[in-house]
């Protein structure tokens, strides 16, 4: 029995649950809803590779690369919001006078991809709510090719994150299990294809 239905407090989601939405919108879903022990078997890890690239960007010095004069690097930082309900964990938090920057590690080939834009924003909007600083705008660091890009944070992103996560939450409240990815090659290696019968 899903315990969230007997709280009429918000679902508490991550960032972390708008990724994986993007990847298979039944993954967070199972999280949810599933006892722990089952869920937890489930892990979507980050890469070597980030946590390497996170380290070299520690020893780097300047913040032009950002368009700042100066600031303050925060790695790894823990963002909660209540009014989101909403938690994440940051990459790289870059604190200048006046606004903060989030920036977050993609071990990625192609570019920026849309599903990186949403949880970009997500993280604006838990910046925002920690640091009480307004958050113009992200960036993504693109590990492969050692890529820095910019990133816009405005309503439009900020919308586009706040649907998905009604979506999710909806999903988890009703127990209704959302659609299969379209990308069936993911279901081959997926910790949950056992209770995915349906496309099996
Ligand atoms: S088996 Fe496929 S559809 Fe089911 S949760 Fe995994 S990725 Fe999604």
């Amino acid at each position: 029995m899903n315990p969230h239905l007997h709280t009429s407090r918000r679902i508490e989601l991550t960032v972390t649950d708008l990724k994986q939405w993007s990847y298979c919108p039944r993954i967070p879903f199972y999280h949810h809803v599933m006892p722990v022990e089952i869920a937890r078997t489930y892990k979507m890890e980050r890469g070597r590779n980030v946590e390497a690239a996170v380290q070299a960007m520690e020893r780097r010095r300047g913040f032009r690369r950002y368009g700042l004069e100066r600031g303050e690097r925060r790695f790894g930082v823990w963002l909660h919001s209540p009014r989101l309900g909403l938690a994440g964990k940051l990459d790289l938090l870059i604190v200048a006078e006046d606004a903060c920057y989030p920036v977050d590690f993609k071990d990625t080939e192609g570019g920026v991809r849309h599903n990186h834009r949403i949880q970009l924003a997500a993280y604006a909007m838990l910046v925002e709510d920690s640091f009480k600083r307004p958050v113009p705008m992200g960036f993504v660091y693109l590990v492969p090719a050692r890529q820095l890009v910019a990133v816009p944070v405005g309503d439009k992103e900020r919308g586009q994150a706040e649907v998905a996560l009604s979506s999710i939450r909806r999903a988890i409240e009703r127990e209704e299990m959302p659609e299969p990815t379209e990308a069936m090659a993911r279901c081959t290696a997926c910790e949950f294809r056992n209770y995915c019968a349906d496309i099996w």
